[in-house]
């Protein structure tokens, strides 16, 4: 997969050589290159934003650069790129979006600042706004990164152990159970029994079980009674007997 990343502030993005990401990377599972946004302006001061048509406070990106830099980077005879633009006004980033993303064989993502990006960049490159979540960033650069990470790691072979990305939180569709490693006992806090024991089906139903009771207690608009075994709807039933 490539992913290229256009910013004004392309110093930010070290954060993703490390770790997980940055063995994708070695490794060329994922091909990731950050672009500076003023390197597609043609002006001395390589200006990449200017005032707000109407009045208002703050500065607008502009749009010129970023369709230059989208032009330059979308290969002739290459894979259709998929564009993506931060933004808090996007959809809500998710795990079925992250997944979705992985499959994509080309990504490029574009950061905001400021008051935010000219809107017919959006519009006219076909811009998939995302956003992170309901806050207001400084810039699209952590929001980028996010996106990145939750999506590379899904690319098969990034992470080591396949069953770990299969078994996490919003995957199954519920939180993951609780992981415990050694010493068994801590600050007087002790590991499960059933942990200890070996016995691979009785770990393999307390750790269900936990997901779900974990689930319930804590994300409930996550559960989807209908995709449940009758097992795991008589557990959530002694859970929450009204539910
Ligand atoms: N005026 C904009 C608004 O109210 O929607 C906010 C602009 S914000 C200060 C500057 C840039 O940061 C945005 O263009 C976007 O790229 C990025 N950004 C801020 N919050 C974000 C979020 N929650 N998710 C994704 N990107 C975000």
């Amino acid at each position: 997969m490539r992913i290229d990343i256009v910013s004004i502030f392309p110093e930010a993005f070290t954060a993703l050589d490390v770790s997980v990401v940055g063995r994708a990377k070695e490794r060329g599972l994922a091909d990731i290159a950050v672009h500076d946004l003023r390197d597609y302006t043609h002006d001395r001061h390589r200006q990449v934003d200017d005032v707000p048509y109407g009045g208002g406070p703050g500065m607008v990106m502009k749009p010129e650069p970023f369709f230059e830099a989208v032009d330059a980077l979308t290969r002739p005879g290459g894979p259709a790129a998929r564009v993506l633009l931060t933004s808090p006004q996007g959809r809500r980033f998710d795990q079925p979006t992250a997944e979705r993303l992985a499959r994509a064989a080309h990504l490029i993502v574009l950061c905001g600042r400021y008051e935010g990006v000219d809107e017919r960049v959006a519009i006219g490159l076909g811009a998939e706004e995302i956003s992170i979540g309901d806050y207001i960033l400084t810039g699209g650069e952590l929001a980028a990164m996010v996106i990145v990470d939750a999506t590379v790691r899904l690319i098969p072979g990034v992470v080591g152990d396949e069953r770990s990305v299969e078994a996490e939180s919003f995957t199954s569709g519920l939180l993951d159970y609780p992981h415990y490693t050694r010493p068994v006992e801590y600050r007087g806090l002790r590991v499960p029994e059933v942990l200890l024991g070996g016995h691979h089906e009785q770990i393999r139903r307390w750790r269900r079980r936990e997901q779900l009771r974990r689930t319930l207690a804590r994300r409930p608009d996550l559960i989807v009674w209908d995709a449940l075994s009758d097992e795991d709807r008589a557990w959530l039933r002694e859970e929450a007997p009204e539910g």
